[in-house]
């Protein structure tokens, strides 16, 4: 097992100094006796997130089980100057939850119920640690179903969702968790509860519910969800479709689109992905073609008998030399199959490997894919692509073995240099894992002090301290109080005409 260096804030001795009385008091505020957690064997199930190349033992890790504990809590952490660090399942792959040598770990596994199914407002409520499938599993059997969903479904928590805004492969179509989520309850650092949205449609004021979409832990506990449910699809199908390059494979997702067709999800895979999936579960995958799209469309049999036409005809003028398209629900279940174990049949192929993502307008896929080969030779290391096509959601697996001196270096320069192309391009450092700590020194790519600073001015609003999860998503730490110094020259204020307050 190899270990990554990434620079961490400093443990603060002091609050080191007072472990045994901060596990004395929070056990009076955690009624169940196990929610306490402070013997270092117990607290290895918290040391990483999926981003496992970093680990760090928190200092105690509390498993509340009401609000009203999470806000105990959270009040008395901001009064003991403790910091803490807020997980789900701990799926997380940009090591959002990994924790701090001198803070609370609060794991929100115990909120684990669904609270209301409500179909005549379309949502269910539920707990934050309920999983994302859970709330699918709740209400197919009446035909309904929850849209976002991350390949790590049946273990991540729709708290974990929201604090990552995660996507998945019906995204394209229903768009990601922001889109799907109605409100919250959630309790800010200083302990209050305070309700964002709800069942209605739209939310008074400023778009707080926005803001805290995809907000990594930073800004408060999530505590409850109201999630928007939708019907369970008339009909679905899907088509495989294989290319000659990829570049004509990136050609084909644009012009599908560009059609006015969304597809329910848009896949694609290259050569070393196709035959890594294919080895490991016969899905029937071509062999001779450098991409494969999998196109998936639902509703209407009518029109998705039209629209598979269609896409047929488009995927011929664009070269495609293999077309299949799903004749039962256990055909397209299989066309499903390899994509579904892409990742670890990747694993099977490397000793190691490190899954980037990054997002891209989608036209410039073609371009995107062959940079990525230049590359991939310039670095020595080979890559592996499997990702959201239709979203332009990249996600690149660069192949590597931590054992072999250099390589993963390599590879952490080799993927730096994939998410400056996409920033390059036009696009964005994350589609769906996050910031974290996996992108935190690549912020400055996508944005100047300036855009930091004001992002940090949001962050000081909700936790004025800054507690909630240092260290994560910010290149820099500030304390919210330098932020707001100002560079006096020669005793003249900057802007001199602006109020000052
Ligand atoms: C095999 C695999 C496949 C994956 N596929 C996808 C995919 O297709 N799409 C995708 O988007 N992601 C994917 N992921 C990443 C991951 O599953 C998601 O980011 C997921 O949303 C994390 O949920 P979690 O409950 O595990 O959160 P954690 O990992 O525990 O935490 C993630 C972040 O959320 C914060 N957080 C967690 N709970 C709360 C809460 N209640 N209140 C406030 N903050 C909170 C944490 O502090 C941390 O910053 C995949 C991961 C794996 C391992």
């Amino acid at each position: 097992m190899w270990e990554a260096i990434m620079k961490m804030p400093e443990p603060d001795q002091e609050v080191l100094a007072k472990r045994d009385y901060l596990v004395r008091r929070l056990k009076e505020i955690v009624r169940n006796p196990e929610g306490v957690i402070d013997r270092e064997t117990d607290l290895r199930a918290f040391e990483c997130d999926g981003l496992s190349a970093y680990r760090q033992l928190p200092m105690i890790a509390v498993l509340p089980e009401t609000k009203e504990e999470v806000a105990e809590i959270l009040k008395f952490c901001a009064r003991e100057k403790v910091n803490v660090v807020p997980r789900g399942a701990g799926t997380g792959l940009s090591g959002g939850a990994l924790p701090l040598a001198d803070g609370v770990l609060l794991g929100l596994g115990k909120f684990n119920r669904i609270l209301e199914v409500d179909y005549e407002n379309r949502c269910a409520v539920c707990q934050p640690g309920v999983t994302n499938l859970a709330i699918t599993d709740a209400v197919k059997a009446d035909g309904f179903y929850y849209a976002p969903d991350p390949s790590s479904q049946i273990a991540c928590t729709i708290g974990g969702n929201i604090a990552e805004n995660s996507g998945g492969v019906h995204c394209l179509k229903y768009g990601l968790t922001t889109n799907n989520v109605l409100g919250v309850e959630m309790v800010t650092m200083e302990g209050e509860i305070v309700r964002l949205g709800g069942k209605h449609l739209d939310a008074e004021g400023y778009d707080l519910l926005g803001i805290l979409t995809g907000s990594e832990g930073l800004l408060g506990v999530i505590t409850e969800v109201t999630v928007r449910l939708l019907r369970s699809p008339e009909h679905i199908s899907a088509q495989l479709i294989g290319f000659p390059t990829s570049e004509q494979a990136g050609d084909c997702v644009g012009r599908i689109i560009a059609e006015g067709i969304i597809p329910a999800g848009m896949e694609m895979m290259d050569r070393p992905a196709i035959h890594a999936a294919e080895e490991f579960c016969h899905a029937g995958y071509p062999l001779d073609v450098e991409a494969l799209l999998i196109v998936e469309l639902d509703g209407p049999e009518v029109e998705i008998t039209y629209l598979n036409d269609r896409i047929g005809e488009i995927a011929k003028a664009c070269g495609a030399t293999v077309i299949r398209q799903s004749r039962t629900e256990e055909e397209r279940m299989t066309f499903w199959a390899g994509r579904k174990a892409a990742f670890p049949a990747v694993g099977r192929i490397s000793p190691d490997y490190m899954c980037m993502d990054g997002t891209i307008p989608r036209s410039q896929l073609p371009h995107v894919l062959a940079r990525m080969n230049e590359l991939s030779e310039h670095y020595g290391l080979r890559v592996a692509n499997v990702f959201h096509a239709g979203d332009g959601n990249l996600h690149p697996l660069i192949l590597f073995d931590a054992n072999v001196p250099g390589e993963l270096e390599r590879c952490e320069q080799f993927g730096a240099d994939i998410l400056k192309l996409c920033v390059e391009v036009g696009g964005v450092l994350t589609g769906e894992h996050g910031v974290g700590i996996e992108k935190r020194d690549l912020m400055g790519e996508m944005f100047s002090e300036e855009d930091l600073k004001q992002q940090q001015r949001l962050k000081c609003a909700f936790d004025p301290e800054g507690r909630l999860n240092p260290g994560k998503v910010f290149p820099v730490l500030h304390r919210c109080a330098e932020l707001g110094r100002m560079h006096v020259h020669h005793g003249q204020l900057p802007f001199p005409d602006i109020p000052r307050f």
